[in-house]
């Protein structure tokens, strides 16, 4: 196939957001002739599989994993230390993915975990981008979200933001708060994990989302994903806290142009902050109680709802996607944590 013929390009950048498209996208930026990422690169961000297989070779923090090409392989896992967590190798939004917390349980869940794929992810049909499942060790610390650039080869971490301690079994977002709290200790972890995750799996240019957990002082990277992350919610985190133009310099990064002020320290003015709507049930939405008061609250930057009354949300394990999201900016992480401790209390899903 051919799309550029060396005349006049007919695409300036080619960029996604969206995850199960960047094999895709950076296929199609080579053809076009347009920087991006390797292929092979752009499947190892995709695949947890792979991810996990690179991270460990380089020395990185790797809890104990097994991969699975089929339901039946669960006994391939029956050996790694309980709890685990059970997880589609190329999923998102936490879609399937289920802690277990005995060896007798895992033949269940795995089960119950592969038919989601089916149902969601294409598993068993021509659609699906890889057919796995990924078995690890459970991580019990802290959560943390990392916004980055690179150019070139070169990391620059804009944030690390805290995402709550998500216990499972099912694990719904609740909060995303940058710049977070963090010891020396584990801020050295977080940096180093993530510099070497960015070199063995080769991503050298364009934006990351990153998610990482702690195991004490050490930082376990989850995933990551080579895109503005959090369906765009990445650009309002890193735009709160240090004024970036992240979403630009993503695609000044494809245009093959240097990010603004790219050797400039990153400096933190303010906190970014996100909350997640919580499900709270399931069932037929009859009111979602609390929004448009956030709404009117000065530092709420903007509400987006995706349920609204007469909508359903299936029970766990199933997939409804999120209700909605408020994003707000705060003089303070303190203010922001606050904030969310009343939304906990105000913002209410109410079911028929
Ligand atoms: P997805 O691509 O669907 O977002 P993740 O690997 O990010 O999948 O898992 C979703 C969530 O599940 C994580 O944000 C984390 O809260 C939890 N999780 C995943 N793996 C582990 C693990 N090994 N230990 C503890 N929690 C985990
Ligand atoms: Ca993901
Ligand atoms: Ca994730
Ligand atoms: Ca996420």
């Amino acid at each position: 196939m051919q799309l550029f013929d060396g005349g006049e390009r007919p695409l300036a950048a080619i960029v996604t957001a969206l995850d199960v498209a960047v094999p895709f996208t950076a296929r199609a930026a080579r053809m076009l002739g347009l920087p991006g990422l390797s292929e092979e690169t752009s499947f190892a961000v995709r695949d947890k599989r792979e991810m996990r297989r690179r991270l460990e070779q380089a020395g990185l923090n790797t809890p104990a994993y097994v991969g699975l090409s089929g339901p039946e392989d669960w006994k391939f896992a029956a050996d790694l230390v309980f709890p685990v967590v059970v997880k589609p190798a190329g999923g998102f939004t936490s879609l399937g993915v289920t802690r277990v917390d005995s060896a007798e349980d895992l033949e269940t869940t795995v089960r119950s975990v592969w038919e989601v794929c089916e149902r969601y992810l294409g598993y068993g049909g021509s659609s699906a981008q890889f057919e796995g499942l990924v078995v690890e060790e459970y991580l019990d610390g802290d959560e943390y979200c990392i916004e980055s650039l690179s150019y070139q080869g070169q990391v620059k971490i804009h944030t690390i933001g805290y995402k709550g301690r998500p216990e499972g079994p099912y694990f719904e977002e609740k909060v995303y708060r940058a710049p977070a709290p963090l010891s020396p200790e584990v801020e050295w972890s977080i940096i180093e994990q993530i510099t070497g995750a960015h070199a063995a799996l080769g991503v050298t240019d364009g934006p990351t989302h990153s998610e990482l957990r702690l195991r004490g002082d050490e930082a376990y990277l989850l995933e990551m994903g080579a895109r503005v992350g959090a369906s765009g919610a990445s650009h309002h985190i890193v735009e709160s806290v240090t004024g970036a133009d992240f979403t630009g310099d993503t695609f000044r990064i494809a245009m093959g142009q240097e990010p603004l002020g790219w050797n400039d320290p990153v400096w933190h003015r303010g906190t970014g902050a996100m909350y997640f709507v919580p499900v709270g049930g399931s069932g037929r939405i009859t009111k979602i109680a609390g929004l448009s008061e956030a709404a009117a609250d000065p530092r709420v930057d903007r509400i987006v709802q995706l349920l609204h009354p007469g909508d359903r949300i299936l029970p766990y394990p199933e997939y409804s996607g999120y209700p909605g999201f408020v994003f707000s900016r705060h003089d303070s992480y303190e203010d922001a944590e606050q904030f969310h401790d009343a939304l906990d209390e105000s913002v209410v899903i109410h079911y028929e």
